[in-house]
């Protein structure tokens, strides 16, 4: 064949540059570990909906891949050497893990960094309230959701109550098959004339989004709301809460659907919260996977990216730097600041990051000539941000090739990618905010449709070349 090629045609493919379709560059073998991996991906979506159980689960996944507590060295005092795995955990709602490499850690770390929030609705302080003899719950959504998507569909509640003696009460229903599960009601289209002429943004409001919660009146005249008496109550039997409890609550709602194939060749993931526990996890995995390193190979999940990254459990905490620090301080007899310093400015990191990727429907948005398209592999966004990369991070090109190099040696596929047309919109990701501390930073993860929807499709290929990466970044 190559044979037939002409010198133009040849020489085109020198020196051009596109896109792989990463199904046809895959081993049919490889192609198998891709299906086994997201097996292990899809259950662990389904175990880990909200940031406290994808802590909780990855430490569990730790604990069985010889991770050690760190607190466990800071009480005893007992140093870190090469080769040891540890963990440390913040408010239950972020966690990094780390495996102890042969180099100083002044020479500096290679980061993976995903958030394990995603978009959801929370309940608000006060939520219980009966009306028409039923019983709803108020919410506030968390992060950027498009309110008409969350109607109509089944919910599952997720969280934990926080009782006056601190005793943690974990909640969970919706997702065993026995459950009930919840749900937040729609107009019907016979009396929606006029709701349907309101803009996508107010034809269901912030406060519509209460949830169905129940309906049978607790049997008392004298009571004047017996429904929600008899709610409380049912709560009570089964939580021992009572409602000034909500006060001190953290109840999500998120979809109450598994995680499933999409697609007749089972191609694709569809599930909630893909957006950013499709790059979590395969960041997990990959730490998991990982024994001997030269420079410490460090993975961080935290909390609160889809609201700015704020707070103690986000990426702009100090939570990631103490943890650097502790480990500066731990491996080395003569730490100095100055070496944690040099440690974080010598650091490179992955900010695993989900993409939009190219949706046939609404490829307006995007300039498909720099746009990701889902099956092409890891996503390679040197910038995010919006209109002027205002509020985003851009990587150094230099430490892009570096990235680059790793990827093509080790056979991973990427393109890259970026977040819509110029002047559309945008958005950030907890990458600027590592940048800030002097280390080196790129995003990178998977292409995914209908990002932030109770249900978002990713590409199993994609997904197992993410893990590749990750792994191939650690060596
Ligand atoms: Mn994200
Ligand atoms: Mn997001």
């Amino acid at each position: 064949m190559e044979n037939n090629k002409t010198e133009g045609q040849l020489l085109y493919e020198k020196l051009g540059y596109k896109n792989t379709n990463a199904w046809e560059k895959t081993s049919d073998k490889e192609i198998e570990l891709a299906f086994s991996f997201c097996e292990g991906y899809k259950k662990f979506l389904d175990m880990a909906k909200t940031e406290r159980e994808f802590v909780n689960h990855a430490v569990k996944l730790a604990a069985s891949h010889g991770f050690t507590d760190l607190d466990k060295f800071t009480k005893t005092g007992q140093k870190l050497k090469p080769g040891m795995k540890v963990f440390q955990v913040d408010r239950n709602k972020a966690v990094i893990f780390a495996v102890i490499g042969n180099k100083a850690m002044k020479e500096g770390t290679r980061v993976t960094g995903a958030h394990i929030d995603s978009p959801r609705i929370d309940f608000k302080q006060k939520p219980v309230y009966e009306d028409t003899d039923m019983v709803l719950m108020k919410t506030h959504y968390y992060g950027g959701i498009k309110k008409y998507q969350w109607v109509t569909i089944p919910l599952a509640l997720h969280g934990v109550v926080i009782k006056e003696d601190r005793t943690l009460v974990e909640v969970n229903i919706g997702e065993d098959d026995n459950d009930p599960i919840f749900t937040i009601t729609d107009l019907l289209p016979h009396l929606a004339t006029e709701q349907m002429q309101k803009k996508a943004t107010e034809v269901v409001a912030g406060e519509a989004l209460n949830l169905l919660f129940g309906s049978i009146p607790y049997k008392d005249e004298k009571v004047k709301d017996k429904v929600k008496l008899n709610i409380l109550k049912l709560l009570n039997d089964k939580y021992g809460i009572n409602e000034e409890d909500f006060t001190t609550a953290e109840l999500e709602i998120v979809p109450a659907f598994k995680a499933r194939d999409v697609g007749l060749d089972k191609s694709m993931v569809g599930a909630y919260g893909q957006d950013d526990r499709s790059c979590a996890y395969a960041g997990l995995k990959a730490i998991m996977d990982t024994e001997k390193t030269d420079y410490t190979y460090i993975c961080v999940l935290t909390d609160k990216e889809e609201i700015g990254s704020m707070g103690n459990t986000g990426a702009q905490s100090r939570f990631m730097e103490n943890f650097i620090a502790t480990l500066c301080a731990y491996t080395d007899d003569n730490y100095t600041e100055l070496k944690f310093r040099s440690c974080l400015a010598n650091s490179k990191m992955l900010s695993a990051d989900v993409n939009a990727g190219v949706d046939p429907n609404y490829e307006g948005v995007q300039d498909k000539k720099n746009a990701s398209f889902m099956g092409n592999g890891i996503v390679l966004q040197k910038y995010t941000g919006s209109r002027g990369k205002s509020g985003g991070s851009d990587a150094n090109p230099e430490f892009i090739a570096e990235v680059r190099k790793i990827f093509n040696e080790n056979k991973v596929i990427w393109q890259v990618g970026e977040l819509g047309k110029v002047d559309l919109g945008g958005g950030g990701t907890i990458a600027q905010y590592v940048a800030n501390l002097g280390m080196d930073v790129l995003d990178c993860g998977v292409s995914v449709l209908s990002m932030h929807a109770p249900f978002e499709v990713t590409s199993k290929i994609d997904i197992y070349h993410m893990y590749k990466a990750y792994k191939a970044f650690a060596k």
